[in-house]
């Protein structure tokens, strides 16, 4: 192509664009973390924006088997697992992921998003049906879109018009597929888990859970939220992500020999890719041992969720929609994209990082608050002053 081609400038007035919707993204460099209280740009703050719920990311255990792995086996896994790139590391995590969730069997992914790719585009395909709850993360959505399957967004969390939509649209199809977060990204409450497996079993649709964010977070030990729910492990699939609560980098499925033994041969996104590296893998192992041999991080987890819910239904009552589970992730509404940037910047004077998450990646502005079990009282009580003046100095949305 000759220099100075026009082909490119559109991407300039698409980014004016996304400016003008007060949209635009760009990734801030921390300096120092990770934990609770991290670095942002030179400035301390209190830290409501990690994933690393459990705190195991700065764990001595985690990071010395992650050196240990890669002063045995080097940086890379050098192939992808059907060629050159599989380790005894590999068959340890996937067998002790199986052991901890309580199914058959476990496979490995480069990350959550990549899990929900690959499985959802190797189960169906033309002919098929994907029902999906309207609220799901990217990746269920990118990964059905991908797959060729007619798509039917029901309303989230609703099974009653999930049951509507099989009545009316499962005949027409060869396989049907329901999606759904566990634990709402963005929202923090969970899908109706004992509704979706009877309604599944009913009409003999396969149901995939991805519970990247209920993963080590939810349930008495941390298992997710099959455990949450107290229900019985049954065939439907679960999907989680190995870089939040445990710490590391990856995506993980679980479910059957059947299926497992399935996707090893069929999803793409694990075929032809690198597997995954020594010290991801091995840190992830390194954390469901913790876990399971430490279940107080996961208690500790969800008693800081219910002080900082308590607090935020205390202070603002009319626009604080509390979800009924312990899920590590809590919010409160702003008016719009503007305002919710306002309120972010006005904490992050405070001390406190805390995101303003917009559209498009929810349908309303919000500031979402992620609570880690290294949270201490005071950092909890700090976001709590820092929003109690920002409402008194500003009427709320
Ligand atoms: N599913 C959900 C619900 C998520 O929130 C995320 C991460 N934001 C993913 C999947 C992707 O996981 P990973 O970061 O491991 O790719």
């Amino acid at each position: 192509m000759a220099i100075g081609s026009t082909a490119y400038t559109w991407l300039e007035d698409a980014l004016e664009t996304i400016q003008r919707a007060h949209w635009y993204r760009h990734p801030q460099i921390i300096t120092q973390g990770p934990g609770p209280k991290i670095e942002l740009e030179g400035q301390r703050l209190i830290n409501f924006a990690s994933n690393d719920y459990l705190g195991l990311a700065s764990h001595p255990h985690l990071k010395t088997a992650a050196t240990k792995a890669i002063a045995e086996w080097g940086t890379g896994s050098t192939g992808s697992r059907l060629l050159s790139g599989h380790r005894q590391f590999h068959e340890q995590l996937e067998q002790a992921i199986a052991q901890w969730k309580g199914t058959e069997a476990a496979l490995v992914f480069s990350s959550g998003y990549l899990a929900n790719l690959g499985t959802i585009t190797a189960l169906v395909g033309k002919r098929d049906l994907i029902l999906a709850d309207e609220y799901n993360h990217s990746s269920l959505k990118r990964g059905a879109q991908l797959s060729g399957a007619k798509v039917i967004n029901y309303d989230h969390g609703c099974p009653e018009v999930l049951t509507d939509l099989l009545v009316q649209h499962r005949d027409h199809h060869r396989r049907c597929l329901i999606l759904s977060d566990g634990v709402f990204s963005m929202d923090g409450d969970l899908c109706p888990l004992p509704q979706l497996v009877p309604i599944a079993e009913r009409f003999e649709s396969m149901l995939l859970v991805d519970d990247a964010h209920g993963t080590g977070t939810m349930g008495k030990t941390g298992t997710g939220c099959r455990e949450h729910f107290q229900l019985p492990v049954g065939d439907w699939i679960q999907v989680g992500t190995l870089s939040k609560a445990l710490g590391s980098l990856g995506g993980y499925v679980a479910g059957s020999t059947a299926l497992i033994d399935f996707l090893r041969n069929r999803a793409a996104t694990w075929i032809y890719t690198t597997g995954l590296s020594p010290a991801d893998t091995a840190a992830a192992l390194a954390a469901i041992e913790l876990i399971q041999r430490e279940p107080e991080r996961v208690a500790q987890l969800q008693h800081n969720v219910d002080y900082l819910a308590k607090g935020l239904e205390r202070l603002v009552k009319s626009n604080f929609r509390r979800s009924p589970s312990n899920a590590p992730i809590l919010w409160v509404g702003a008016a719009n994209p503007a305002n919710a940037l306002e309120m972010a910047k006005y904490l992050r004077d405070q001390g406190i990082f805390a995101p303003a998450i917009r559209p498009p990646t929810v349908p309303h502005s919000r500031l979402r608050f992620s609570v880690m079990a290294t949270h201490s009282p005071g950092h909890i009580d700090q976001l709590l002053e820092a929003l109690n003046r920002y409402y008194l100095h500003q009427s709320p949305p």
